[in-house]
């Protein structure tokens, strides 16, 4: 989608807007940030927290994987992430990134998760995060506090709903972010996550353009915006975990991608620093 620059927010990779901050999630799912979200009082999901005999890590089911070995300061890290869903080329696309072991973030609507909730118990299981992309996908930064925030708690609820957990992440439709939408977020708990690389594949419906983009527009520590209701983009992907990795990339979450840097309620971020 169109990412609408809101004013004084620079374009990417720029310190002020992305990088310092807190928040000790291990995941999207989880966590939130300590005493941030209303939800995240019964969400912890540290390890230390984390029940469950030791089989449980064997075999990963919600809440999601320990801290990873990965550490982006230092490892040539991207983050991918696939907006919009759950939808029906979901599964496919979780499929494709378990065959190469790669890790991706997806930003759901709320409305679409209802029948589908296997899928986001199945992304959180095999590793994956997920946030929130509101109820209905409206331009948040046009409506009313109240309304911003009923999309964002609506979906928050379903998430619970389905995964039985929360998430201390989101990412405004379109991009669309303002002072209002900061404020909103910062009381949910939930950090904004816009990109620094958009493919345009919601434009493009041509999986050797997505993927063409992605290969060669990324650079380390980015964050690439994708759509997984397109066919095209998901049929794309093992093309860019391919050419990605020959790059030297490893495909991490957005939790992970700020692993060590916690991440603050109410900030947007462009990438990983
Ligand atoms: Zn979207």
């Amino acid at each position: 989608m169109r990412l609408v620059i809101p004013a004084g927010l620079p374009r990417r990779r720029t310190a002020a807007v992305g990088v310092a901050l807190l928040l000790g999630w291990l995941s999207g799912l989880g966590s939130g940030p300590s005493g941030g979200g209303q939800d995240s009082a019964t969400a912890a999901t540290g390890p230390a927290a984390r029940p469950g005999p030791a089989s449980v890590r064997s075999t990963p089911s919600p809440p999601p994987a320990p801290a990873p070995e990965i550490d982006c300061r230092t490892a040539k890290c991207v983050a991918l992430t696939f907006d919009d869903g759950p939808g029906p080329y979901t599964t496919k696309l979780l499929g494709m990134l378990a065959a190469h072991h790669a890790k991706a973030t997806f930003f759901l609507i709320g409305g679409s998760i209802r029948g589908r909730e296997a899928v986001v118990r199945r992304e959180l299981a095999e590793g994956h995060a997920i946030g929130d992309h509101t109820w209905s996908h409206p331009q948040l930064s046009t409506l009313s506090d109240g309304a911003i925030r009923s999309q964002l708690v609506r979906t928050l609820g379903e998430i619970r709903r389905a995964t039985g957990g929360t998430t201390g992440i989101m990412r405004p439709p379109y991009g669309a972010t303002n002072r209002r939408v900061g404020v909103v977020t910062r009381g949910l708990g939930l950090a904004q996550i816009l990109w620094s690389v958009d493919t345009n594949d919601w434009r493009d419906r041509n999986s050797g353009i997505v993927a063409h983009r992605a290969i060669s527009w990324a650079h380390r520590n980015d964050i690439i915006l994708m759509h997984d209701i397109h066919p095209t983009t998901v049929n794309a992907v093992p093309r860019i975990l391919d050419g990605l990795s020959k790059r030297g990339f490893t495909f991490v979450t957005i939790p992970e991608l700020f692993a060590g840097r916690p991440l603050k309620p109410g900030r947007a971020y462009l990438d990983g620093g």
